[in-house]
């Protein structure tokens, strides 16, 4: 980034930071995000203001509301209404971060084309198929190169009465494709993929009170690794390499996974793939973005900011999930449990990913054990605080960060299993720009 540019940053920031951080400071930090760690401006500057405790009420998008066409959305929208018919709907149950969640999904069609949707809040939902709704307040988002038309709980859907949309007939071709499985991104139709079987379990299920049987495990080639399901008895072996045909790509848990349904042809084929790295995956975060999750995946960054939800945390004692007051929203009024966990935000110039750090791993990276949290928290009667002094050890800090990474409606999450933090001798050569920069002022 030039000094021009760099200094429009810093007078912003200037501003909103008032006698909070000197100019040299300001200078310094700004750079190092930018030049040093490469991050986008946007992710440089909230983290600088978190960091230094600006009021973060503005980092929050008001923009006005848009009406648009299908055709004409981009996938970048935060505020959008959206006249369309209801083409195809599907009401069911998730489970988000271990909460159970009824969500409605589909397509949406107008005369411009058609996009898949979901409503995040869809337990008093009721959509018909083939009648014509205005989904107010919605966002969008780019999947596998497919804009998807998302309503959060600022959204609402309503019947569009006496509006007509006409949405022109499409062939859909569904012949499948090969792909490594590397390549694998969720949202993909057929596939044909080859690959070793690394391990296979049987399991008994029960859908829709009736008993079946699934074989699942993971399959691995030179290019990655998903798990798969099978849903017939494939006789599947450990150690073998089959070519799976028509099979399809379905998120479970918000992770991609590979489903050898009814249609799909299983053969034994000749292992060309010698030996095959269990090791994980390094990735760019665009990457995981593309791929909409996957198994043992590696990032590096810079930790741009801290999430609420972070520090000291209460647990129910018999499901686990966090609680707000003692109360847990299945079990009620329990003896919570604390538990020290972080949310970070990390950013490595192609995109940022939230990453949750279990207790461990946080002790580890900050120093700060859960019977200190417990102590300051106590000491200071505030257990915010505890958050707050993680987020200055943290922010900034350049980490690699390990783990399995799922999708929902706040984008990809990294669950943490290794986090480790780069030590990088970014002072000197931050304080050689900055004496350049500063020379420029
Ligand atoms: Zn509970």
């Amino acid at each position: 980034m030039n000094e021009e540019e760099l200094r429009l940053h810093f007078e912003e920031l200037k501003k909103e930071l008032e006698g909070k951080i000197d100019d040299a400071q300001l200078m310094r930090e700004l750079n190092t995000y930018l030049n040093e760690y490469r991050v986008t401006p946007e992710a440089a500057k909230r983290g600088i203001k978190r960091k230094y405790g600006a009021d973060d009420s503005s980092s929050f998008m008001s923009a006005d509301v848009l009406s648009k066409k299908i055709g004409d959305l981009k996938g970048t929208e935060l505020n959008v209404d959206i006249t369309a018919k209801a083409v195809y709907v599907d009401k069911k149950q998730i489970t988000v971060r271990g909460n159970p969640k009824t969500i409605v999904s589909g397509i949406l069609g107008d005369e411009t084309g058609t996009a898949p949707f979901t409503i995040w809040e869809g337990e008093n939902v009721e959509l018909e198929k083939g009648a014509v709704y205005v989904f107010k307040n919605s966002y969008t988002k780019l999947w596998n190169e497919r804009v998807q038309v998302n309503l959060g709980s600022r959204g609402r859907v309503e019947r569009a009465e006496g509006v007509r949309v006409d949405v022109p007939e499409r062939v859909v071709t569904s012949e499948p494709t090969e792909v490594k499985i590397g390549d694998i991104r969720e949202g993909m139709g057929d596939v044909t993929v080859t690959g070793r079987i690394m391990s296979v379990e049987e399991r008994s299920i029960t859908v829709r009170g009736e008993s079946k049987t699934v074989y699942s495990g993971i399959i691995a080639d030179d290019s990655g690794k998903i798990q798969f399901s099978a849903w017939n008895d494939f006789g599947l072996k450990e150690g073998e390499t089959i070519c799976a045909k028509n099979s399809y790509i379905r998120a479970w848990k918000g992770i991609p996974q590979l489903n050898l349904g009814d249609k799909c042809e299983v053969s034994r084929v000749d292992d060309s793939f010698g030996e095959i790295s269990t090791a994980v995956s390094k990735k760019t975060i665009a990457d995981i973005v593309a791929m909409g999750g996957g198994l043992d995946l590696s990032v590096t960054g810079t930790v741009v900011d801290l999430r609420t939800g972070s520090g000291l945390i209460w647990r129910c004692p018999h499901c686990n999930r966090s609680v707000l007051n003692g109360e847990c929203t299945t079990h009620g009024r329990v003896e919570a449990v604390t538990d020290l966990r972080m949310k970070l935000i990390l950013d490595d110039g192609s995109g940022a990913i939230s990453a949750v750090v279990n207790r461990q791993d946080t002790e580890r990276l900050t120093g700060v054990t859960l019977a200190a949290a417990e102590g300051l928290a106590r000491a200071r009667g505030d257990s915010e605080i505890v958050a707050r002094e993680m987020a200055e050890l943290i922010i900034m800090r350049r980490m690699t960060l390990t783990g399995n990474v799922m999708s929902d409606d706040f984008g990809p999450m990294m669950i943490v299993s290794d986090a480790k933090i780069e030590e990088v001798d970014v002072t000197a050569e931050a304080e050689e720009l900055y004496s350049e920069v500063e020379a420029a002022l």
